[in-house]
């Protein structure tokens, strides 16, 4: 369904290699006549009081507006007195489930060939509460939140992607057998919402064994949903399955709507400003953005123009073995349009 009335989306270019890479996705929306009016914003020198952050007010009420938008990497400045701008980003507009699709590239060789999977992380609670303190001396305590509100929305969403996506299965990573209360809890909201959902075979797979399978067989695998840091390490498993960080896209989901798309990988400063970046999992973040706001024709023209020019194997960054610039593997992929 191609709309002709430009839809506006928040564009964060970040640090680093933020700025040429998100100059990349510009240039390739652009060339296959994507309706998207980019609203960019940079990361601020100075704090602004109302976030407490490098991001100023103005830029998160541009993504509340926009409910839709890309970001690239940020290099968090050190010093005191300011929240992460990841933080920021993931309280402020509510990102509560944090989505990552990890499949093999075809003419892209890794280890298998066959992976295509969804990790679906909770992205608000269980060991990310920053609730944590000293006892006594020698001896200290960390809290792992479990709500049922949170637990039921991010397993809803597993739920509704995976029905939408024409997805089949989803799997629950858990440790319930001895976090019997709190991952107990995330089961019982997951087998809730199961019940809804009929048509999705669902199971539950406790870590310890999903870690095995996955290196084993990861096309055992359809969607996996599961608490905050299991997501979090499981996540860069997969991302280590078809190829590392400079492939792997990502989307954060919010409350209201609200669909913030992000790279994995960091600001790459070591290559900053040189050219050598590859700017795919920023691209691939854009398509995931454009498959939200349902441009799948476009989402899958550009789709395959990435997929082509990987597999072509004539123009690839460093990082894939390659020695073409990050402007010439976008122009690659433009003809390739
Ligand atoms: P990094 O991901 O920036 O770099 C790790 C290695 O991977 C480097 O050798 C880098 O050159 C390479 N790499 C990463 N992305 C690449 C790409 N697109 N193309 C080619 N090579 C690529 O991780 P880091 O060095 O640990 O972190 C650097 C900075 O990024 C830090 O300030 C960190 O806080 C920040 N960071 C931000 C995010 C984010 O905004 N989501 C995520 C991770 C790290």
């Amino acid at each position: 369904s191609s709309s002709t009335t430009p839809i506006t989306a928040t564009l964060f270019p970040g640090d680093g290699i933020g700025p040429e890479i998100a100059e990349s996705v510009k240039k390739v929306f652009t060339t296959a006549g994507v309706p998207i009016n980019w609203e960019e914003h940079y990361v601020s020198t100075e704090i602004d009081p109302r976030t407490q952050s490098f991001l100023t007010w103005e830029s998160l009420e541009s993504v509340r507006r926009n409910k839709v938008g890309l970001k690239g990497p940020m290099a968090t400045p050190i010093g005191k007195g300011h929240r992460s701008l990841n933080l920021t980003l993931r309280k402020e507009l509510n990102l509560y489930a944090n989505v990552r699709p990890c499949y093999s590239l075809p003419g892209y060789k890794t280890r298998y060939d066959d992976v295509n999977l969804i990790t679906i992380r909770e992205n608000t609670e269980g060991e990310y509460s920053g609730l944590e303190h000293q006892v006594v001396r020698g001896v200290v305590e960390s809290l792992k939140i479990i709500t049922r509100q949170a637990s039921l929305r991010v397993a809803e969403y597993a739920f509704h992607y995976a029905k939408t996506h024409g997805r089949e299965r989803v799997s629950a990573i858990h440790k319930a057998n001895i976090m019997q209360k709190t991952d107990g809890l995330f089961l019982k909201c997951c087998r809730e919402v199961a019940e809804k959902y009929p048509e999705i075979t669902y199971e539950e797979v406790v870590i310890d064994n999903c870690c095995m399978m996955l290196v084993k067989n990861p096309a055992l695998f359809d969607v996996l949903v599961m608490p905050n840091l299991y997501g979090d390490i499981i996540s860069d498993l997969c991302a280590g399955l078809v190829g590392g960080l400079g492939l792997t896209p990502s989307c954060n989901i919010g409350e209201d709507g609200v669909a913030l798309a992000e790279a994995v990988h960091g600001s790459a400063p070591d290559i900053a400003g040189k050219n050598l970046a590859n700017p795919t999992a920023l691209l691939l973040s854009g398509v995931m953005m454009l498959r939200h706001l349902k441009l799948n024709e476009q989402a899958e023209q550009i789709h395959k123009a990435i997929i082509n020019t990987i597999a072509e194997g004539k123009y690839r960054t460093a990082d894939l073995g390659g020695s073409s610039t990050t402007t010439d593997f976008t122009k690659a992929i433009c003809d390739h349009l």
